[in-house]
């Protein structure tokens, strides 16, 4: 049992973060890709694992990358961040930001098994329901998303040249596809056919699951299959070929809607949702288990 996307150095986990692996491993789980988000959590992925790789060995990969929403304005996505964590909104910021990724990514390279999670979010790009004077123009939207591409950019160039497959971010502002398309574009100008990805909690058009799949890469799926909402996800789920499935929590995101389950998500959710999109797929949960195990390990463990 794999988790291809986690966040366990994330507060509530981290708090606990013993307890929840030692669940996880009792349950049947042997690797965890555990993904950092912004400049401080990647030394915290790293100390996490070399912490605990004492307790269990092989269980915890790292993933290094600058989540793009670490690129968008506080003022548009709402979150509370302290005045501490600015965004990288602009050129100068985030020029410096990406040197100092780069930095971190050298001195600790070792210990790396993945880039991400990075990828591309206009998700808050949308200018409909914001008060006239917090609108963005189209130009300033444009520079965020400029912004953005630089990051994922440099990101996808250090995956190729370190050859370290990727976990990557791409929403979409309502009902288009530019997002996923861009993502798709630079990864295969830059990446020049050479990156091994996984489209992580893909939410997007069904219609270009075709195209993911034809380029080679993988699609992860999540709590959000089980939810009543998820109906996109399960047609998605339904049309993705198995060999192309990876099982992730994003969490302490998107904990389980069923009775009893924890008010956030952590890896040993990964049974649940296995057994749900073994259901779709209509075979046994073991067996859906040990293809997505195979799939995990043919994209992130090299020895495999
Ligand atoms: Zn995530």
């Amino acid at each position: 049992m794999t988790d291809s996307h986690a966040h366990i150095s994330m507060q509530p986990i981290s708090d606990d973060i013993e307890n929840i692996l030692h669940d996880f491993t009792s349950k049947g789980g042997t690797k965890i890709l555990n993904a950092s988000y912004d400049l401080p959590s990647i030394n915290q992925v790293i100390l996490d694992k070399i912490s605990m790789s004492n307790i269990f060995p092989d269980l915890i990969l790292t993933s290094v990358g600058i989540h793009p929403e670490e690129f968008i304005p506080t003022t548009l996505t709402n979150h509370n961040d302290s005045p501490l964590n600015q965004k990288f909104d602009s050129f100068e910021k985030m020029r410096k930001a990406l040197d100092e990724y780069n930095t971190l990514v050298n001195k600790n390279i070792k210990h790396i098994s993945a880039i991400g999670e990075t990828g591309l979010d206009y998700h808050y790009f949308i200018n409909s329901d914001k008060e006239e004077d917090s609108k963005l123009t189209t130009d300033q939207i444009e520079e965020l998303i400029e912004i953005q591409k630089n990051s994922f950019i440099e990101h996808i160039e250090i995956a190729k040249k370190k050859s370290l497959p990727m976990t990557i971010h791409s929403r979409e502002n309502f009902g288009e596809n530019r997002c996923i398309k861009d993502v798709l574009n630079l990864l295969c100008t830059i990446g020049n056919g050479k990156i091994a990805a996984s489209i992580h909690s893909y939410t997007g058009d069904i219609d270009l699951i075709d195209e993911i799949i034809d380029l080679g890469y993988y699609i992860g799926f999540n709590a959000i299959l089980t939810y009543k909402s998820g109906e996109n996800i399960r047609q998605i789920a339904s049309k993705t070929p198995l060999e192309r499935i990876l099982l992730e929590t994003d969490c302490p995101s998107l904990p389980l809607h069923i009775k009893g389950a924890q008010k956030y998500g952590t890896p040993s959710d990964i049974g649940y949702i296995a057994s749900v999109l073994a259901e779709i797929k209509n075979i046994s949960t073991e067996k859906l288990l040990s293809i997505v195990d195979e799939n995990f390990n043919r994209i992130f463990c090299k020895t495999v």
